[in-house]
């Protein structure tokens, strides 16, 4: 997508997961990834903890640029929300080193950028 984030088109947010336990953006409550997409929690965002989560929805991409990461050289595009143009994380596109490739087509979203809509209260 070439959608720029400070582009004052709003593009359309859809809302196909309203049945199903989902992350959403914590500042317009678009729908971002499916719980089932989830990865792993134990990432480190810009911000402090992080999802690494398979695919997400309603987001949109930056400009491709390397960043040093713990984990050392990714190629990375920050993801903003289609909904508010909040910053959410980051999307892998590649990764240097052989044994972060599972990185590569993933996101990393903030942690502190996402809320939990279940349908019924699990641990968190
Ligand atoms: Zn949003």
């Amino acid at each position: 997508m070439e959608l720029s984030p400070t582009a004052d088109t709003k593009a359309h947010v859809i809302a196909i997961y309203h049945d199903k336990p989902h992350y959403a953006c914590s500042d317009c409550s678009a729908v971002i990834a499916l719980q089932d997409e989830l990865i792993s929690k134990s990432f480190s965002g810009r911000e402090g903890r992080g999802f690494l989560i398979h695919s997400a929805v309603n987001v949109k991409h930056g400009k491709k640029e390397d960043r040093t990461l713990l984990t050392g050289v990714h190629t990375v595009a920050d993801v903003f929300c289609v909904g508010c143009n909040g910053r959410l994380g980051w999307f892998y596109v590649k990764a240097s080193d052989s044994s972060q490739k599972y990185k590569e087509g993933k996101y990393l979203l903030e942690r502190a950028k996402l809320v939990k809509d279940n349908a019924w209260k699990l641990d968190e």
